[in-house]
């Protein structure tokens, strides 16, 4: 039987929205779950719920770079799983990955957060795996491939997993796309990508200079010159929530030819 890979859209705000929840998503093959970022408080275990997915469905976490909106949410997902298996009520390991500074933090919060009984269950049975530039692991059952972002304010990781057999989705983290990531989303299938702001007020407002975030334009730009399939815009501002589905994919199509996504929170899409 084929295997079935879909994406929950978790959150698709930016770090301080308060309308919708923090950009993160859940990469779901049949029952198992691959989650990338976590959002940046207990939200999580709420929008995980809403898309019926369960915390001892999730084999791997990525966290993609040590921001609040990013990394806080693992926490609560380490907190209630720790105490899972140590009372043995699930088997199978979760992985957790991310750059070094990512674990570091993450060590932090179990040191600070989960109860000394159940901190025996970190590396036992919550694995926690640095990764480097160019690191290939198989999440899933899938390759995967990490990369250094070459963010500006802090390090990022992206990645390419390969769904089916060169098939990609690729993942750039929520900053400016720098160039020298080109050649790792080209001709993807899905390139999920920040896109701050749209349009003319995101011309005159230039979040590109101002928080190092992306605007639609930027990234249409490049996901046309690289020829890609899918283009999902995420790490949106959270004003006018009604409206950016409409707005966002209006602006992406003056540059881009393909296939323009923008999920609102607890949206699923096929791969
Ligand atoms: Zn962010």
């Amino acid at each position: 039987m084929k295997d079935k890979f879909s994406i929950s859209f978790l959150g698709t705000g930016h770090g301080t929205a308060t309308e919708c929840f923090n950009s993160c998503f859940a990469i779901r093959k049949n029952k198992d779950v691959f989650l990338v970022d976590s959002g940046g408080g207990n939200g999580i275990l709420k929008q995980l719920k809403q898309v019926n997915i369960e915390l001892e469905d999730i084999r791997a976490i990525f966290i993609s770079h040590n921001h609040l909106d990013h990394i806080l949410g693992v926490i609560w997902i380490i907190r209630i799983l720790s105490r899972k298996y140590f009372k043995n009520e699930i088997k199978l390991p979760i992985y957790i990955y991310g750059n070094n500074v990512v674990i570091k933090t993450i060590e932090k919060l179990v040191e600070l957060f989960i109860p000394n009984d159940f901190v025996c269950m970190i590396n036992k049975k919550i694995i926690l795996e640095v990764i480097n530039d160019n690191d290939k692991k198989i999440i899933l059952g899938n390759k995967i491939k990490f990369f250094d972002l070459h963010a500006t304010k802090t390090l990022q990781h992206g990645f390419i997993f390969e769904y089916e057999k060169n098939k990609n989705f690729c993942f750039v983290g929520d900053e400016v796309l720098s160039p020298i990531n080109n050649k790792n989303i080209r001709k993807c299938e899905y390139l999920y990508a920040d896109a701050y702001m749209c349009g003319s007020v995101a011309e005159k407002y230039n979040p590109i200079k101002k928080h190092h975030h992306s605007t639609v334009k930027y990234i249409s730009q490049i996901a046309e010159q690289e020829q890609v399939k899918n283009l999902i815009l995420s790490h949106t501002i959270d004003s006018n929530l009604s409206k950016r589905k409409k707005e966002f994919t209006k602006d992406a199509k003056l540059y881009y030819n393909g296939n323009v996504i923008v999920p609102d929170d607890l949206e699923t899409i096929i791969l």
